[in-house]
């Protein structure tokens, strides 16, 4: 029998401590492709040539040329109910730690507070060279503003990069560190639509399991994981965590 969003109910609302994990598919109802579902970006660029470090510090133009485009069409979109879903969630109390590997600061618009964001953000602009930071708004005006689109660090002059992390860079250390301690102390993992297909983030799964806590996952697409569910659901993210929502009021009103 296929599971429904009311078994996912079930299972969060026995939850002590509910972790949920998120990935590009959670992103595609609000208008951002993700990397691997036909149409998916990588259909559209070579990844390496335009998101890995040595692109960016051998040919920024190129990279500035692909990504000044993204920040606008992730500024036009809104966050779609799955997203906000998870923030009821977490206000509930059912959800202690959202961990996300999207860049696109949709969770934090739809109302969670604190979003481990292990792949970084588009928030920032920071110096390789120097490590000078500078705001969003800044790092957008100076490439705006430069005949070859590229913004530049104003106290050593090397190219700013946005604070998402690249092929080749390590993660941001802090949020790496909060993903993996939250999942330590998870007894349920809900993970929304990602592959799990990239590390580290795509090990968190396993710890829960090996712990004996019980793995859900909200996915269009397969994943290697899938065997291990105890809830596994197919079909859009936003349309499937309303329903859990539904289903919980449900319950508590049962
Ligand atoms: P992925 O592209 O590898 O996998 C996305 C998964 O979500 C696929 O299995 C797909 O079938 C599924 N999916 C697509 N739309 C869905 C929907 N509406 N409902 C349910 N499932 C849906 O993405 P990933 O696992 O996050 O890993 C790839 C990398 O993509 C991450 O590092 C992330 O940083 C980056 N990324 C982020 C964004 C963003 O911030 N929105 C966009 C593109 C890529």
């Amino acid at each position: 029998m296929p599971h429904t969003p009311g078994d996912l109910a079930i299972l969060l609302r026995g939850a002590q401590h509910a972790v949920v994990l998120t990935g590009a598919g959670i992103s595609t109802e609000s208008g951002i492709p993700d990397f691997r579902s036909p149409g998916g970006i990588w259909e559209q660029v070579d990844p390496m040539e335009v998101g890995s470090l040595s692109t960016f510090v051998s040919t920024p133009e190129r990279f500035w040329q692909f990504h000044r485009p993204r920040f606008s069409a992730v500024d036009s979109v809104q966050p779609n109910p799955a997203h906000h879903a998870v923030a009821e969630l977490e206000r509930r109390g059912i959800v202690k730690s959202l961990i996300t590997q999207n860049i696109d600061g949709l969770h934090r618009r739809a109302g969670s507070a604190h979003p481990i964001e292990v792949h970084g953000t588009l928030d920032f602009g920071v110096c390789l060279r120097c490590d000078a930071r500078i705001s969003r708004d800044e790092m957008l005006a100076r490439a705006d503003g430069a005949a070859d689109g590229v913004p530049r660090c104003s106290r050593c002059g090397f190219q700013i990069k946005s604070g998402v992390v690249l092929f080749g860079e390590p993660l941001p250390a802090a949020a790496i560190n909060d993903a993996f301690a939250a999942t330590e102390a998870a007894d349920v993992i809900v993970v929304i639509g990602s592959s799990l297909l990239v590390t580290p983030v795509s090990t968190l799964p396993q710890m829960v399991l090996r712990r004996g806590g019980s793995l859900a996952i909200l996915t269009e697409g397969d994943t290697p994981y899938d065997e291990h569910c105890a809830v596994r659901l197919h079909g859009k993210a936003g349309v499937q965590m309303a329903e859990v929502l539904n289903a919980l009021d449900e319950l508590a009103t049962a």
